[in-house]
């Protein structure tokens, strides 16, 4: 059985990428008959703001998308993410760090894909007492690879490109890649398509799945929508909330966008009608 899904962050309402990747995942996941999973990745309660969870979903919701099962929160799972952590804990992979964003900057040199690494000070020395510690994963020489259906093979040797991540932030709250390495386990997803902003991520979850003993699902990382000055459109760059009427034509636009799918006739004018036209048409490739 085919299990995808789609995971928005409530930092923001919806904007026209986040429908195409939702589009996206619906469109791979009941082309092939299988079930359409909706999470609210609202882990990081600092950054997500009050009512837009229930805005992203009434939004789903006009636009016709349908999930299979109830909804989960991931400010509801931290005892499950916890329960990771200890895990990696007793496995002896994770450590305690208190070393400030300053202290890191000044003490390394190394520059990984998403800026300087750390250099792993506190797993040699010990950590600063009555200072609040964040949780690292220890990462070793190994190369992650995986073959993404859309971008092909990617691959980060995880102590050179990556380094020790935070796990759990020193304020406690979980870091996004053991959460989504955790829920997608346990919701059973084996099949991801998401947003190419996330592409980076991703080894760093195939190296939490390996380390907890999950599989690994396949992934599929579709191109980013852009607007005129070529930035990602995001909640950074100010995009703009999905508009509530014109509901049809706005759908269109995400179909058009998507190279997956051939370009839908104007004879579809029905939001029905263009859901099956599009799971009936979308292709991977
Ligand atoms: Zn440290």
């Amino acid at each position: 059985m085919v299990v995808g899904r789609f995971a928005p962050s409530p930092t923001g309402p919806l904007h026209f990428g986040s429908l195409v990747a939702a589009v996206a995942s619906y469109c791979d996941a009941k082309s092939r008959h299988g079930q359409w999973l909706l999470r609210i990745e609202d882990v990081d309660q600092t950054r997500c703001l009050p009512n837009v969870s229930d805005d992203i979903i009434s939004t789903l919701q006009r636009f016709g998308f349908e999930w299979d099962a109830e909804i989960i929160y991931q400010s509801q799972r931290t005892d499950l993410y916890a329960q990771a952590l200890s895990q990696l804990r007793q496995q002896g992979l994770a450590y305690p760090c208190t070393c400030s964003r300053k202290e890191i900057a000044d003490s390394s040199t190394l520059q990984g894909i998403e800026g300087i690494l750390y250099p792993g000070t506190c797993l040699v020395q010990p950590v600063k007492p009555g200072t609040a510690a964040a949780w690292r994963i220890k990462t070793d020489a190994q190369t992650i690879q995986f073959h993404d259906r859309i971008q092909g093979v990617q691959q980060h040797q995880m102590r050179r490109d990556i380094g020790d991540f935070v796990i759990q932030r020193a304020d406690g709250l979980f870091s996004y890649q053991l959460a989504v390495a955790v829920d997608d386990a346990l919701q059973g997803i084996m099949h991801v398509v998401r947003g190419a902003d996330l592409l980076h991520s991703t080894t760093r979850q195939i190296y939490l799945q390996q380390q907890l003993g999950f599989p690994t699902p396949t992934y599929a990382h579709i191109g980013l929508v852009r607007n005129a000055q070529g930035q990602k459109l995001s909640k950074q760059t100010l995009a703009a909330a999905l508009p509530s009427d014109n509901l049809v034509s706005t759908l269109r636009s995400a179909f058009d966008f998507l190279p997956q799918l051939p370009n839908p006739t104007p004879a579809l004018q029905s939001m029905p009608a263009l859901w099956q036209w599009a799971i009936e048409s979308w292709q991977l490739h």
